[in-house]
């Protein structure tokens, strides 16, 4: 096995057989014995044949043997354990590089035993996959640890459920369902970036779900995206279920006529796609088969690209720093195989470079990794913990608008082709919403909140004070929820606190005396007494302006 991102995984053929929670630390007990041993590693090369002959009896190293033989090499790098007495212990076949010896090995931990197909294809058999994580000194160990620890508390999955935001069934898998409060989440998430959108001079058009064999094949995904695609029939012609917002939105711009002080044109789509992913693959609202994506075409001429694509950058800035999220650039540009000519892709590029620079946050260049039709950026958001996520991207287009006939009327009164730039800012919404609830650990902001404020008397002597409350704050448009249930205050603290809402107002005799309210803030505790209109107005405030 290989190493990987914060350690290494072994494979093992164990039969019908498999590894136990106890075998684990069987073998890490083991592992510290030869580590403490402070065996020496020595390399060494074998011809081909001969490094069949040493594996013979191991299939899946002399598949590899052959592949590598395939692939012109003449000789098989081998690395051996060498003990105190000089005795060679162990041999594996290995690229390396390796430490002298095993007591240069730091911190280390098997972590988790998993199913692999052996090289990842499900028509080969079932291997045991161990997982290690290792470190160079133990503090980095136990801060990783600490780390997935959290993240395992903060799980969007687990915390949709706790939250009643979200749910699955077995009648569809990769299906998210949203329940009342996830909607409420949901809701504010779209009417904030449609907001942002509005000010930013975007359009919103909405197309079809399922469309006809005959558009999939003119954009090409018919040919080059069916396996991903979900499709069925209508009066006996084939249909495909949309994967991708862009056919339809080629359409809509085909229908009219242009001339180049039309453009740019920005054409926002929040649309429904499905995908076909593998059922393995499916990780909650991570990776789910449908999802709502944030789409936008732009089109526009040549001369427009760096400052729309600058406009795109601010607009993605704008929305990430409401939620508290930074983030980072990438550039991908032309890859290997790609269509258009030198001329268009140094223009694109150049165009994207410029933006880029201009915006002067720095960027990753990633050259040779842009779409086979034009360059790209990425921006990748980082969590509160660190973890970081791709979300938007924005992708010159040179193809559909060729596939598609697109066509502006220039200064001199001919026909050109527009280039047009695909963008999501989000990405999947479904994605960008478990994302959030990670991030914020299911306590979201107030104006994310599903419900943000609970009333809470003391006793039943105080319900109509707290339901006058709880109506001047419904009043004012916040989600406010009034609870004299006959448990106990303690109680229905404990219940409010759980559902992690930013505010709680308890009511009592000095409250409706004074016309009070007693304020709870989450992570903050007890505020004491405020003014009823004076605690209205700034909870109005801090929830139209946003505030995280
Ligand atoms: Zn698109």
């Amino acid at each position: 096995g290989p190493i990987i991102e914060n350690g290494f995984y072994y494979d093992f053929d164990l039969g019908e057989d498999s590894f136990a929670p106890e075998d684990l630390k069987k073998i890490q007990k083991e592992m510290k014995k030869i580590i403490g041993g402070g065996q020496k590693f020595e390399q060494f090369s074998l011809p081909i044949k001969e490094a069949k002959e040493k594996l013979k009896d191991n299939l899946y190293k002399i598949e590899m043997i052959e592949d590598l033989e395939k692939e012109g090499e003449k000789e098989i790098s081998f690395y051996k354990n060498i003990n105190a007495k000089g005795e060679d212990v162990f041999v594996d076949m290995c690229r390396g590089p390796h430490l002298e010896s095993t007591k240069e090995v730091g911190a280390f931990k098997l972590d988790k035993v998993a199913g692999a197909y052996w090289r990842g294809d499900e028509k080969n058999k079932m291997l045991q996959r161990i997982y290690g994580l290792a470190f160079e000194k133990k503090e980095e160990l136990d801060d990783y640890l600490k780390l997935i620890e959290e993240a395992e508390k903060r799980d969007h999955k687990k915390l949709g459920k706790e939250l009643e935001l979200f749910s699955f069934h077995d009648v569809g898998a990769g299906f998210p369902f949203f329940k009342p409060k996830g909607v409420v989440v949901w809701n504010q998430l779209m009417k904030y970036w449609r907001e942002a959108h509005d000010k930013a001079g975007y359009s919103e058009v909405k197309t079809p779900v399922i469309l006809s064999r005959e558009l999939w094949e003119k954009s090409g995904h018919w040919d080059n995206y069916r396996e991903n695609m979900y499709t069925t029939k209508i009066d006996d012609h084939d249909y495909a279920i949309k994967p991708m917002n862009c056919p339809g939105g080629m359409l809509l711009y085909k229908e009219g006529q242009y001339s180049y002080r039309d453009l740019p044109l920005r054409w926002a789509e929040i649309g429904l796609d499905h995908r076909h992913e593998l059922s393995g693959t499916l990780n909650g609202l991570f990776r789910a088969r449908a999802f709502w994506q944030d789409d936008a075409h732009i089109f526009m001429r040549t001369d427009q690209i760096k400052e729309e694509i600058f406009g795109v950058l601010k607009l993605a800035d704008e929305i990430y720093s409401a939620f508290g999220l930074s983030y980072h650039l990438e550039l991908s540009t032309r890859p290997e195989k790609s269509i258009g000519t030198d001329e268009a892709w140094e223009k694109a590029t150049k165009g994207l470079q410029d933006a880029l620079d201009e915006y002067g946050q720095g960027y990753e260049l990633n050259e040779g990794d842009g779409a086979f039709y034009g360059p790209k950026i990425d921006i990748h958001v980082k969590d509160a913990l660190g973890r970081t996520w791709q979300c938007a991207t924005i992708q010159l287009d040179m193809n559909l608008p060729e596939r598609f006939d697109l066509n502006y009327v220039n200064e001199k009164g001919e026909d050109v082709r527009p280039v047009m730039i695909h963008r999501v800012i989000f990405g999947s919404v479904e994605r960008f919403f478990g994302i959030l609830v990670e991030h914020f650990a299911g306590a979201f902001p107030l104006w994310l909140s599903p419900e943000q404020v609970r009333v809470l008397p003391v006793s039943e002597k105080f319900d109509e004070y707290a339901k006058e409350v709880n109506d001047k704050l419904v009043a004012a448009g916040l989600r406010s929820k009034l609870d004299n249930e006959s448990e106990s205050l303690n109680k229905r603290i404990r219940n409010a606190e759980k559902s992690k809402l930013p505010y709680i107002l308890v009511i009592g005799e000095k409250e409706q005396a004074d016309k009070t309210v007693a304020v709870r803030k989450r992570k903050e505790g007890d505020l004491g007494a405020q003014q009823l209109d004076k605690f209205i107005k700034q909870l109005e405030k801090e929830n139209k302006e946003r505030i995280n």
